[in-house]
């Protein structure tokens, strides 16, 4: 019998993060203020994020050590196993060589601990006593819960309304590990009553909820925010995830011809690709890139690459990313990991510079892939990767019509076992896909600041 589990041991945890800012083909554009429109310096950002993060987020070395209490903690489930899919391809009839790395062996159940444990660990180390923090589809907010009591600290975490209706229990995930959260907007912060007051059944988004906890960490002197994506520090600390995968397929003698993620701020997608990204950077593998988004907030395949805000209200620095306009707030698809209206500064170069390409596929077609990868594969994934199995499953198909045999890595970046309310509403035909919103997009377009 074929090998199908492929695991490396726990002294192959990487000792260090792979930051990609010093082998970028042209640099990183600068971070501007929102008020001055210059550039912001590491000052600008330390009342909510602490030291040891901001250095990160500006740091030119190629290599960051990983500290040795945050790789004690990643030991409860890293190395994370990468699998052959023998049983997907013979469901396809493909000649294509499927794997994925699966990521929901984590306490969490996501990528998201990777960056939650070091965000954690930095700021006890400078003596925070409270995160404040937002959450989609309360993935990130389970990873900070769940590290925040792993370093003593608390945690406060606004989630976007509609999830917070659809996964009750990944709420009481967080509550167990002692956090206290809020459906967002919430009545807790000026950003929140604010939008309550115009729209009092607005169903939240990722942007709304940042405006809401960074607010939370500005106004209290013991508290710092802490964000789940999107920033260079995040998809640094998430290269643990290519690394891995790296040095298992040279351990078999293999590469991938195509790596494939999905992409909500891109963190997940930046860890398993940038390592990659690194040697066919340098000429040494000749491997595509593939970032998955949803037709609903597609931002890399319909947006605008320019300066915009991250948050909603227009509280955070602009940075230069593909974005629909920070005002958007993408309709209530069940990936909600992936209602962002903005993409990672890091994936838009690359993206920009045609180095990673992007595809948007709609949720119903993205729900047939799943349904298809459980059957086979047993493990139920989340609705966000669920986007990178679609692709990757029609990149199989394209396999089996022209006769290639391609390798290609997938990143199940997490697992669907609080999705049940999505899967059901697609088992009993209720589940719709949403039109491209052109009105919307161009509206909120219009609020994207001029520089
Ligand atoms: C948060 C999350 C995403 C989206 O965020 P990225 O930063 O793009 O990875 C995707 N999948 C899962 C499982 C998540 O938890």
């Amino acid at each position: 019998m074929a090998q199908t589990k492929f695991v490396l041991e726990e002294k192959d945890i990487p000792q260090a993060w792979y930051n990609i800012i010093p082998d970028l083909p042209v640099p990183l554009p600068p971070v501007m203020h929102p008020g001055t429109k210059q550039p912001i310096g590491p000052g600008d950002l330390a009342p909510i994020f602490p030291t040891g993060l901001i250095m990160q987020e500006v740091s030119g070395e190629r290599y960051v050590e990983i500290p040795e209490e945050v790789r004690e903690v990643y030991k409860l489930w890293r190395p994370t196993p990468l699998y052959r899919a023998y049983r997907l391809e013979k469901a396809l009839d493909t000649p294509a060589r499927i794997y994925y790395k699966y990521e929901g062996v984590s306490p969490a159940g996501s990528h998201k601990p990777n960056t939650a444990v070091a965000q954690a660990y930095y700021n006890r180390q400078e003596g925070v006593k409270r995160l404040a923090t937002e959450t989609g589809a309360g993935q990130w907010g389970s990873a900070l819960s769940f590290a925040c009591k792993q370093f003593g600290l608390e945690c406060k975490v606004y989630m976007v309304k509609v999830s917070y209706q659809q996964k009750p229990y990944r709420r009481s995930m967080m509550e167990t590990w002692g956090a206290s959260v809020v459906a967002s907007p919430s009545p807790d912060t000026n950003a929140g009553r604010g939008i309550l007051a115009e729209f009092p059944n607005s169903p939240g988004s990722l942007g709304i909820a940042i405006s809401e906890a960074v607010e939370d960490a500005v106004s209290r002197p013991d508290t710092k925010y802490s964000l789940g994506s999107v920033l260079n520090h995040v998809l640094m600390h998430q290269t643990v995830i290519g690394q891995e995968c790296k040095a298992m397929f040279e351990k078999m003698g293999e590469s991938p011809d195509m790596v494939i993620g999905c992409v909500g701020g891109g963190s997940s997608f930046g860890g398993i690709a940038f390592p990659f990204v690194k040697d066919k950077l340098e000429g040494k593998l000749d491997v595509q890139l593939i970032a998955v988004e949803p037709e609903a907030a597609p931002s890399i395949t319909r947006g605008v690459y320019t300066y915009d805000f991250g948050d909603t209200v227009g509280l955070t620095p602009l940075v230069k990313m593909f974005t629909l306009g920070h005002t958007f707030v993408p309709p209530s698809i069940h990936a909600g990991g992936l209602r962002y209206h903005g993409m990672a500064p890091l994936i838009s170069l690359l993206c920009e510079q045609g180095i990673i390409e992007a595809r948007a596929v709609h949720q119903t077609a993205v729900f047939e892939a799943a349904l298809l990868f459980a059957q086979a594969e047993g493990i139920i994934p989340a609705p966000e990767p669920s986007h990178a199995i679609k692709v990757a499953i029609d990149e199989a198909i394209k396999c089996r019509e022209s006769g290639q045999t391609k390798t290609i890595l997938f990143n199940l970046c997490g697992h669907g076992y609080f999705d049940m309310a999505a899967y059901d509403a697609y088992l009993s035909g209720r589940l719709e896909d949403y039109a491209y919103p052109k009105e919307e997009i161009e509206a909120a377009m219009r609020s994207i600041p001029q520089l």
